[in-house]
């Protein structure tokens, strides 16, 4: 394992071009020792494959060689012993007759010179010393009447009738001759032994010659015994055999059956040896072996270890053996196996030098093979290493920008191909990129234009980036958010929730909601629902978290409000009932009032002052019901936006002084003498005239005092007003049951009285505050109460004062000046959403004659800013529903930068009149505006713009 390791990280550490080249070399020396390998094992086992084949076929023609010699040696034996019966008889005759012709001779030399007994003689002499066949042979002499004559070695027996002489086989052998010449002068006696089994197996014995010779009845003769015959030839038959070489030192040998070795190593024994007491066991052992094949198929091959000629190693021979079973005789000759093996290793020698130099020659070709291989590798891995270079620097620049390959320096077609897919890819990757970056900056986009705060976290909590929303609630941009954590933003407490939160998401992989008020840089506070989720990577893995945190305050707020309209609708339900209950109590109070002094007017004997009394209750009865018919009307004109006030000049110590008298005897009437009224007011900087509407604020002022006297038993009321900045303060306070916590918050709304167990209930719709509200709000100011049960009560509310005597003596100046209020030429567009508001300054500028266009929104302000050129002036309110004023402002200008804008703003903070030039506003005044200076602001830009 660790060598495969070190084998792949040296492969890691090079190169494609050092791997081809040092493949390749290695592939092609494997290759060729894997070829010269396997043609080394090819020659070699051919070699074996040959050599085998060698052997066998010098085995097999040695093999026919012995044989061949042995068959011959066997053949010449036979064809001599064939024979020898015929030469023995042949040489018999030879003799006879060589024996015959000398007597003859004799016998006519000496026929008439010498008696036959003389002759007789001298042939006998001349015959009786002739040997032959080795000195076995001799001529005998017989008379044809079977007398011997001669018999040359026992002499002693001549002159014996022999008829009668039997041989050692019993045989009759002179008779048997002269049997013969009785019928034919000259011929062959044979004996034979007789065959054991059977008469033709009979062997011949001896054979006898012989010749009449005539003259003296004679018949001449010789015999021999074929046995000894046949020695003497065997004799000649093994030294000729021993005289026999063939091939390089062929030789044969010849043993008999009897186990006398008659020719050994080619070399015939004098003295033949007795193999079975030669105490050389091999050598028994291998005649052994030849005595098996005599006994059985009587020839044929056998195998067997025998010692060289003057070698003292033991080798393997292989013999043919033939037998000649009438001589008992074993020929044989053999050849040792391993002759070949000195043949086959000069073969091997050879081929070895053969293997050699072909090796050689391979490993030449394959140096010359490596050496070119070298040469193309080295050029192609330039080729390719210049290759690959051009696509890593193609590579490394198009990680920064997309730029099209050239394909100019590049060899091979794979790497153009490549380099058109790159090309391919780049162009993708370019479109990808591009469209990456569109999508990224429209989900950027996305992102920071949504009011939601999104923001993301690393694993560690720390932030890598947000929206703008987020950014600008933090106030720091984006990039100093990134790498810092809650804690460098919110306080300990806040910032261990979320980073709990945080954890907690981390462990389970579950997303995490929460909702908390949040205060922002402006001091608003607002609700935030916060979702957090954990942001995985391609391969599952978490890698940050997502948060998106809404501003659900709205949300939260018409929750609250629909429980609260819940509550309200209940309430509603349970006022209207009450309100029924009161109304009915309040309607049949004076009608009964009325009802009942009516009828008693119808009475005869009344006294005046009596009718008096009775029409005084009918009247106040017919007054209550009239002031709550008013009320219900009014309700009902707030309810549909159509109470109006009217602005006129009013003395209002009159007024004063009226609701002083009225409730005055209001206390009187109801019987609370005991409780003092009293008026407190101030003597006016403007006189007592003032610019306001005198109904309405007098209906106030009496509802006030009308519920001071109600819930007043003792004490005193006191009212009156007095100039507070540019305000009048009006105030009604009275020493009376006063009115609980609850009842405070709700007494201004309609239908709603301060409902307390313990105290007696007064009567009342609850339509009195509720009225006097919308008219202080119309007139342009807002009521209060502050009051504890038991205490009494002060009920007192704002207007803006107006002093009539300004606008008067300002009017009276204005003919003596160029200053003029009369506006009736000019156009002014009152940009105003609240009605009352309107209202009242229509009534304040009713009177300069200006034209006036009202519209209740921005958008509606710059529309009618283009299109209706007869605008002069724009009042502009900086609270609008739509759109801030000041934002309506810029538009306006950018277009007609020459017309006059003057904001007004109920906020009175500090910078406003700032905000207000840089968004363009020629002037600015705030809320509520009092008439005066919004007269001398308007006259600035009127009366120049002629
Ligand atoms: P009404 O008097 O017809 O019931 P209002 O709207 O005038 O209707 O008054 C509402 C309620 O406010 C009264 O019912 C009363 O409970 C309370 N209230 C008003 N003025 C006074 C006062 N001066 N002292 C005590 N309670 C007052």
């Amino acid at each position: 394992m660790n060598l495969i390791r070190t084998f792949k990280n040296y492969l890691q550490r090079k190169s494609i071009a050092d791997q081809l080249l040092y493949g390749i070399m290695a592939a092609a020396v494997i290759c060729v020792l894997f070829i010269g390998h396997y043609w080394t094992s090819l020659e070699t086992r051919r070699f074996k494959k040959q050599s085998e084949e060698i052997r066998d076929r010098f085995v097999n023609s040695r093999m026919d060689v012995v044989r061949d010699e042995v068959t011959r040696a066997i053949g010449f034996i036979n064809y001599n012993r064939s024979l020898s019966e015929e030469r023995m008889r042949l040489g018999l005759k030879q003799r006879v007759d060589e024996a015959w012709a000398i007597a003859s001779n004799i016998y006519e030399e000496n026929r008439k010179t010498k008696s036959r007994s003389e002759i007789e003689k001298l042939i006998k002499d001349a015959l009786r010393p002739i040997r032959f066949s080795n000195d076995r042979g001799e001529i005998f002499i017989y008379t044809t009447s079977g007398v011997s004559v001669l018999l040359p070695r026992n002499k002693h027996l001549e002159n014996i009738p022999g008829l009668d002489y039997q041989d050692q086989h019993g045989n009759y052998v002179v008779r048997n001759e002269v049997e013969l010449l009785r019928q034919v002068d000259q011929g062959f006696i044979h004996y034979y032994s007789p065959g054991k089994d059977n008469p033709e197996d009979s062997v011949l014995l001896k054979s006898s010659y012989i010749r009449r010779f005539a003259p003296f009845n004679w018949y001449l003769g010789s015999k021999d015994y074929l046995e000894d015959f046949e020695s003497e030839m065997k004799e000649r038959i093994l030294e000729y055999l021993s005289k026999i070489r063939y091939g390089n030192d062929g030789y044969l040998f010849v043993n008999t059956i009897g186990g006398e070795a008659l020719i050994t190593n080619g070399v015939k024994h004098l003295w033949p040896q007795d193999i079975r007491k030669s105490n050389d066991s091999n050598w028994i052992e291998v005649y052994q072996k030849q005595v098996d094949i005599y006994n059985t198929t009587g020839s044929g091959f056998i195998e067997y270890q025998f010692r060289r000629l003057l070698s003292e190693d033991f080798e393997t021979k292989i013999s043919y053996l033939g037998t000649v079973k009438e001589w008992g005789w074993i020929v044989g000759t053999g050849f040792y196996e391993n002759e070949i093996e000195s043949f086959i290793r000069d073969n091997r020698k050879l081929m070895e030098a053969q293997i050699r130099s072909t090796i050689v020659h391979i490993v030449l070709s394959l140096l010359m093979v490596l050496i070119f291989i070298w040469l193309v590798s080295r050029w192609i891995s330039r080729k390719l290493a210049q290759g690959f270079a051009i696509f890593n620097l193609h590579f490394r620049k198009t990680g920064l920008e997309s730029i099209e390959m050239n394909q100019e320096n590049l060899v091979f077609s794979e790497f153009r191909e490549l380099a058109e897919s790159v090309n391919a890819m780049t162009e993708e990757l370019n479109n990808a990129r591009k469209s990456l970056v569109k999508e990224r900056s429209l989900l950027r986009s996305l992102i920071d234009s949504s009011p939601d705060f999104i923001f993301f976290k690393d694993l560690n909590s720390n932030f890598v980036g947000c929206n703008k929303a987020f950014a600008d609630y933090i106030g720091i941009e984006e990039s100093e958010l990134i790498g810092r954590n809650d804690y460098d933003f919110f306080p300990k407490e806040a910032a261990d929730k979320y980073h709990q939160f945080d954890r907690q998401i981390i462990e389970d992989h579950i997303p995490v909601r929460s909702e908390e008020w949040i205060t922002f840089s402006d001091g608003s506070r607002r609700l935030m629902d916060t979702l957090k989720v954990l942001n995985f990577d391609s391969a599952g893995n978490p890698i940050g978290i997502v948060a998106i945190s809404r501003d659900i305050s709205e949300k939260e707020e018409i929750q609250q409000m629909y429980i609260k309209a819940k509550e309200k609708a209940e309430e509603a339900d349970r006022l209207k009932t009450a309100f029924l209950a009161n109304m009915s109590h309040e309607i049949r109070t004076p009608m009964n009032s009325i009802i009942g002094f009516s009828n008693l007017l119808t009475e005869e004997d009344l006294t005046p002052e009596d009718k008096a009394e009775f029409i005084r209750h009918i009247n106040h009865g017919s007054e209550t019901l009239l002031s709550l018919i008013d009320d219900i009307i009014d309700i009902a004109k707030i309810e549909a936006g159509q109470l109006m006030v009217t602005f006129e000049p009013y003395n209002l110590r009159e007024m004063m002084d009226e609701l002083y008298h009225t409730h005055a005897e209001l206390l009187k009437r109801k019987g609370k003498e005991q409780v003092n009224l009293v008026l407190e007011s101030e003597q006016l900087p403007g006189g007592d005239v003032i610019l306001t509407d005198p109904f309405r604020l007098k209906q106030v002022m009496t509802n006030l005092l009308v519920n001071a006297v109600k819930f007043t038993e003792k004490g005193s009321i006191t009212y009156g007003y007095k100039v507070s900045g540019d305000f009048l303060h009006f105030f009604v306070r009275d020493t009376g049951i006063g009115i609980s916590p609850e009842g405070i918050k709700v007494i201004f709304e309609r239908f709603r009285q301060d409902n307390r167990y313990g105290v007696k209930h007064q009567g009342g719709t609850g339509l009195g505050l509720a009225i006097s509200r919308h008219i202080v709000q119309l007139l342009g100011g807002d009521i209060s109460v502050s009051s504890s049960p038991g205490e009494g009560a002060l009920f007192s509310f704002m207007i803006p004062y107006n002093a009539y005597t300004d606008i008067v003596s300002e009017k009276k100046r204005g003919r003596d000046s160029t200053f003029s209020m009369d506006w009736s030429s000019k156009t002014i567009l009152v940009v105003e959403d609240m009605e009352s508001h309107y209202n009242y300054i229509r009534s304040a500028l009713m009177r300069t004659g200006l034209n006036m266009v009202r519209v209740s929104n921005g958008q509606e302000s710059i529309e009618c800013c283009l299109n209706d050129h007869q605008i002069d002036i724009v009042l502009m309110d900086v609270n609008l529903p739509d759109m801030d004023g000041y934002t309506a402002t810029r538009k306006i200008k950018a277009h007609r930068p020459g017309i006059p804008v003057i904001a007004q703003t109920a906020y009175n903070l500090p910078g406003e009149e700032n905000r207000s030039r840089e968004a363009g506003c020629d002037a600015y005044i705030s809320k509520p505006v009092k008439l005066k200076i919004l007269l001398d602001v308007l006259g600035s830009f009127l009366d120049n713009k002629k």
